[in-house]
């Protein structure tokens, strides 16, 4: 009778629901990564955007031609990296870092997905067309542009196709709306005729190309002053959005052309890592999952989970907290957010990248430890970089969480590395969404507003000045990340 009952009792604890207690914090492993995840999925249930996007002065404000050695090939590794990123989604984001030997140079590549199978021989094409350029040493002509943006487009055919499904309803918005306008005359008329160039059948290089010539045009600037917030408060449905999209979109399909200007001019100048380079993935890491909620997952039993014990602050801090509950539904939103069926998480790019560099001790082309991404770094990628010992630059980033992001699993016995090192950048990290979540909460603030994860990809010097001041995109150092306020 007692053994069947233990049975009975083993066989349950078994099939425990995720809401069982204790499960997440068996181990040591465990217990660090629920001490991480539980602030960071607060944060998140807070608003998934945590200030604005930061922006690389080099690549925006700076003539390519007058940037040093050292930096045209960061942006060269940039631009590698965003070509070779063929979908949308985040699958096939892809991180560059280039190792430099005695005996020539290694461009390291890895992908959220660990799927490099299409982008290494791809890379090895590029990288081979670049040597090329950089031996003939003639001046770029347009036709080149041409060629090599129509070549990256077509390795990107999903990418774009996603733009132009994005578009396609955004268009609709933008043109309705400026249909009911015609009281405003020419202006609506024009823009109205413009944008239906996007709305029409021309196949993807065309109308690609045809986004990129139109980059600097009067339209685009007055898309960027109606997608202007307006001062006063609008909702999610505003029109403003819709214009602001589809700039964006029509920005992120001309994009591929200006990168292969820019890697055909960086190529013509960088003949010395183009010569015996090799093309290498960087191994698989594999998955694990994030530790589940459990019966101590509640937002009362986080807080005091997130302060010293004893806290005086802990009971303002639950006060508050239960407060923004009552009107935004915290509770459900936070929980729900644990039982999301797509949380997949894993190693980000640009992160099995650093870690590859770091534990492998491989040396960096010009000692400059720069990582290259396709796209800027989630707001747990920046805190890992920031965290880390190995002092890597800091990458831009655009603040968003994502609850499917990992730490690697590094083995500290066959590694270089000390063993409380994944332990102390936790930690760190920790400390970092620990004070964002608490100045939120102690403000309380109400969740955050979001904007897209990518910048729309105009140079400065393609705006003019009073449109810069118009479009929504703000510029900020890396050093003074700020909230959205609402
Ligand atoms: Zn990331």
């Amino acid at each position: 009778m007692v053994k069947e009952k233990k049975r009975r009792k083993e066989s349950l604890a078994a099939n425990l629901p995720m809401s069982s207690s204790k499960r997440p914090r068996f181990d040591k492993r465990g217990r660090q990564l629920s001490r991480f995840y539980e602030p960071l999925v607060l944060l998140y249930t807070l608003g998934r955007t945590r200030g604005e996007h930061m922006r690389d002065i080099l690549c925006d404000g700076t003539n390519i031609s007058n940037l040093p050695h050292k930096y045209l090939i960061r942006r060269f590794l940039c631009s590698l990296a965003y070509v070779c990123d063929y979908d949308k989604g985040g699958d096939t984001v892809t991180a560059i870092g280039l190792e430099s030997r005695p005996h020539g140079y290694i461009f390291w590549i890895a992908s959220n997905s660990n799927q490099t199978t299409k982008t290494v021989p791809f890379l090895m094409w590029l990288l081979g067309h670049m040597y090329q350029v950089s031996i003939e040493a003639t001046a770029i002509v347009p036709e080149q542009v041409d060629d090599l943006g129509a070549k990256c487009i077509d390795f990107a055919v999903p990418r774009i196709k996603a733009y132009r499904n994005h578009l396609k309803p955004v268009l609709r918005r933008c043109l309705g709306h400026l249909d009911n306008q015609s009281h405003n005359g020419n202006e609506a008329h024009g823009l109205s005729e413009w944008l239906q160039n996007w709305n029409d059948q021309r196949g993807s290089e065309e109308l690609c190309h045809f986004s990129y010539q139109e980059r600097k045009s009067e339209f685009m600037q007055l898309l960027a002053k109606l997608g202007t917030e307006p001062s006063y408060k609008s909702n999610k449905d505003a029109i403003h959005h819709a214009f602001s999209s589809a700039r964006h979109l029509i920005g992120r399909l001309g994009h591929h052309f200006r990168v292969a200007n820019e890697l055909l001019f960086c190529a013509s100048r960088l003949s010395d890592i183009l010569h015996g380079f090799e093309v290498r993935s960087i191994p698989i890491h594999t998955r694990s999952a994030i530790p589940p909620s459990d019966g101590k997952t509640t937002l009362d039993s986080v807080i005091s989970r997130m302060l010293p014990s004893q806290s005086a602050d802990v009971e303002r801090y639950q006060s508050n907290l239960a407060e923004m509950d009552a009107k935004y539904q915290l509770s459900r939103r936070f929980l729900d957010n644990y039982r999301d069926p797509d949380l997949n998480p894993r190693v980000h790019a640009e992160i099995q990248v650093l870690e590859h560099f770091y534990v492998g001790g491989l040396r960096f082309v010009e000692s400059d430890a720069f990582v290259a991404c396709s796209k800027p770094a989630c707001f747990c990628c920046l805190l890992y970089f920031r965290a880390h010992p190995g002092h890597f630059v800091e990458p831009t980033s655009h603040q968003k969480i994502y609850l499917n992001w990992r730490p690697p699993d590094l083995d500290a016995q066959m590694a270089i590395i000390r063993e409380n090192h994944q332990r102390d950048i936790l930690n760190a990290m920790t400390k970092s969404i620990r004070k964002e979540a608490f100045r939120q909460i102690n403000e309380k603030i109400p969740p955050h507003a979001r904007h897209p994860e990518s910048l729309t990809g105009i140079t400065e010097s393609a705006s003019s000045p009073s449109t810069l001041e118009l479009v929504s995109i703000t510029c900020i150092s890396s050093s003074s990340a700020s909230f959205h306020r609402p």
